[in-house]
């Protein structure tokens, strides 16, 4: 099987590099095209200049863009090169509306799609082991197995296409609940003079431990949010949290708040900082002054 890989960003590059690993990889495509050709001389295989001719080459696309917008952009001008038969594969996260929005424009062609997201961070895609969430239709499933299993650790099938979207999405509710709260507790932590090293080594092992607490509080401790995943990134699917559950007259308030304060980082011009920069909001309720007017307890200086 010969696989094409479709943008080079954060999570892109290390699952390009998976699939060389495991022999799959036949050629890449970037929206910069220096970054496509840079991989494409490291690994020794071939950068198209239009998606149309990558597409034309392999039997299977590989696709991670940003956001929904992005992904029928890319399925448009791959479209006219792939063959009968072929299939996509898309691991960003949008909605399940635009995965099937997707599937129908690839469907004329004898080319089926499955939606793909992906969890577990740079770190996962780096290391093969991101857990992936599949919608589409069983056989293309199948197929797609040696593809999915060297980006991948865990992969489950979800039922038709827009599913694995849909599971992506409970994914991203979930994270917004534990980023709130692990900023939170930091900024409470760092309040209390406690050496954040060690309280993170401690908790890190304890029951309201997560990956996210273990792989991110650390840049709280350090004040250094390198992405990692992108505060826009994170509103962008929130934003199709907030739409999915607007289709049943629900609000959710977790999701409501976090877009509040992404909107916040993003006015202040942290929206290309990782996600863990909510703790800059947190650290900063300690730091105003309190209920009777008098100055809160500054919090000690940071410690690295
Ligand atoms: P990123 O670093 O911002 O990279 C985005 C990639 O998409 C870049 O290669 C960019 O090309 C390309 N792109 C954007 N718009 C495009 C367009 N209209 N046409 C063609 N290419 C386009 O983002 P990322 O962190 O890799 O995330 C990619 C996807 O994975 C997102 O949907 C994100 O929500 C999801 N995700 C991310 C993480 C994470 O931890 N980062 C985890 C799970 C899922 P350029 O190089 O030209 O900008």
């Amino acid at each position: 099987m010969r696989a094409g890989f479709v943008g080079l960003g954060a999570m892109g590059v290390g699952m390009a590099r998976n699939l060389h690993k495991k022999g799959l990889l036949a050629a890449v495509w970037n929206r910069t095209a220096s970054k496509a050709t840079a991989l494409a001389a490291e690994l020794r295989v071939a950068a198209p200049a239009t998606l149309a001719e990558l597409a034309s080459g392999v039997d299977v696309v590989v696709s991670c863009v940003s956001a929904d917008a992005d992904l029928i952009e890319v399925t448009h001008a791959l479209a006219p090169g792939l063959k009968s038969g072929a299939l996509m594969l898309d691991c960003s996260t949008v909605s399940s509306e635009t995965a099937r929005q997707a599937a129908e424009l690839l469907a004329p062609r004898g080319v089926e799609f499955l939606d793909c997201p992906v969890s577990g961070g740079v770190e996962g895609a780096r290391d093969g082991t991101l857990a992936i969430m599949a919608g589409g239709a069983p056989a293309a499933f199948e197929r797609a197995r040696p593809v999915l299993e060297a980006l991948g650790r865990t992969i489950a099938h979800f039922g038709p296409v827009g599913s694995g979207a849909a599971a992506k999405a409970t994914n991203q509710i979930m994270c917004a609940g534990i980023i709130e709260a692990v900023a939170e507790a930091m900024a409470f932590a760092r309040a209390q003079g406690l050496p954040l090293p060690i309280l993170i080594d401690t908790l890190g092992k304890g029951a309201g431990s997560s990956w996210y607490f273990v792989h991110r509080a650390p840049n709280m401790a350090r004040g250094a949010y390198p992405a990692g995943f992108r505060v826009r990134l994170h509103a962008k699917d929130l934003g199709i949290c907030h739409d999915m559950a607007a289709r049943f007259g629900v609000q959710l308030p977790v999701v409501e708040r976090m877009l509040a304060e992404y909107a916040e980082l993003v006015a202040r011009g942290y929206g290309d900082e990782d996600i863990s920069a909510t703790f800059r909001l947190k650290e900063e309720l300690f730091e105003r002054t309190n209920i009777m007017g008098a100055p809160a307890l500054r919090p000690p200086p940071r410690t690295s």
